[in-house]
């Protein structure tokens, strides 16, 4: 399936994490889908990624529309 393929061919950016601002976020699910390795969950309207998992592709970031998704240096 195409998470697999994402996978091999992203790259994640080193010393570098997604987070979500769960301040900001509420819950609208417009992130979810657009996941391609399905790193990404709603948790009582929250949005909850599975960092380990995420490849950082960035292809989330630009649906939410309170722009409270960020890859941003840290560990
Ligand atoms: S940046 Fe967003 S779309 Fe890309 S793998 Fe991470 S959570 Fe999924
Ligand atoms: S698109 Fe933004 S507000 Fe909507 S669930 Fe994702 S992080 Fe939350």
């Amino acid at each position: 399936m195409c998470g697999s393929l994402f996978e091999n061919i992203m790259a994640r950016i080193p010393n570098h994490v997604f987070v979500v601002d769960d301040g900001s976020c509420f819950g609208c699910g417009a992130c979810i889908a657009l996941c391609p390795v399905d790193a990404l969950s709603l948790d009582s309207l929250l949005a909850v990624v599975d960092e380990p998992n995420c490849v950082h592709c960035e292809h989330c970031i630009p649906a939410c529309p309170v722009f409270a998704l960020e890859i941003k240096p840290g560990d």
